[in-house]
């Protein structure tokens, strides 16, 4: 039977090497500020931006929380932005989705800084990413890599099967993977048969949104599985892959909760320090 990813485990030694660049950074006089932003009252985005807060308290990165109301407009948010782009003691602006009603997340993540960008959504990093430049990329794939590297996962060669194509996680992570020389499937709601897929996997990920959507007879044997779906079902959070069976299987597996999670929030944090530590070495010339 596999190993059980430790998320937790791995974040805390993501957030121990951020709080070492942390002080450094202070000692220096810039200590890395993370502002986030909150329209509306969607409780799940409080809840996650209180998670991403206390990450924030210790690792030393001070924090604060922008809560625009329910009905604001496009421009109250973007103005929002400009405001937080000129201000030296913020280095992450945090842009919370989703948005409130029609209002366009694109237009909104283009306005931030894409030095300040620590989620990485800006089309000017999305774009550097693409082209094999990662700067600022988004937190929950680059968590993903950090941990293959830290279990020992080389890609080069290996067969990836990722299955979500969203821009959050599905793209940016073929990106990441192609940059490292796997060969990469990209999976989604329209592909036919997509156990024929997940079963050449040596590394799949599945950030679908679909409870149980893997079972154990899709998976390949040795497999390392990262499930990164966040489900509500019965009162309790499950992802997309049936642990259970898959653990049988696989070599190693991430449980939700537990794992993905927690290390997304890490990442978030050593991605803040990097952006910090770029300005301070832009002033320094
Ligand atoms: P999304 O919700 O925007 O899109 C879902 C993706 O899955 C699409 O590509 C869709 O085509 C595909 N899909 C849906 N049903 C499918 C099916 N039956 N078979 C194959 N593909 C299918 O994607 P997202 O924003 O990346 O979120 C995916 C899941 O990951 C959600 O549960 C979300 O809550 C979770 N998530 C978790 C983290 C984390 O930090 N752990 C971060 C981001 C998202």
């Amino acid at each position: 039977t596999g190993m059980i990813i430790d998320g937790k485990a791995l974040a805390s030694e993501v957030e121990a090497e951020t709080k070492v660049r942390v002080d450094e950074l202070a000692a220096l006089g810039g200590r890395p500020g993370l502002a986030t932003i909150i329209v509306g009252d969607n409780p799940a985005s409080a809840m996650y931006v209180r998670i991403k807060h206390s990450a924030c308290d210790r690792v030393g990165i001070r924090s604060e929380n922008v809560n625009l109301p329910e009905g604001a407009g496009i421009d109250e948010i973007l103005e929002t932005i400009r405001g937080l782009n000129e201000r030296e003691d913020v280095s992450g602006i945090l842009l919370q989705l989703p948005l409130p009603r029609e209002l366009d997340p694109a237009r909104a993540m283009a306005a931030i800084d894409p030095a300040k960008d620590v989620d990485g959504f800006h089309p000017m990093n999305m774009g550097s990413l693409l082209a094999g430049a990662e700067g600022l990329v988004p937190c929950t794939p680059k968590g993903i890599i950090w941990a293959l590297e830290r279990l020992g996962v080389d890609l080069e060669g290996k067969e990836a099967v990722i299955v979500g194509h969203s821009n959050v996680v599905g793209k940016p992570l073929a990106a990441m993977m192609l940059n490292r020389n796997a060969t990469v499937s990209v999976c989604h709601v329209f592909t036919k048969d997509l156990a024929s897929h997940t079963r050449k996997a040596e590394v799949l990920v599945v950030a679908a949104g679909v409870p149980g959507l893997i079972r154990g007879d899709m998976v390949r044997p040795g497999a390392y599985v990262f499930d990164v779906g966040i489900n509500r079902v019965g009162g309790r959070t499950v992802g997309d892959v049936q642990f259970d069976e898959v653990i049988g299987v696989a070599a190693a597996v991430t449980p939700v909760p537990g794992g993905v999670g927690p290390l997304t929030v890490s990442i978030l944090m050593s991605q803040t320090a990097k952006a910090a530590e770029m300005k301070m070495k832009m002033k320094e010339g």
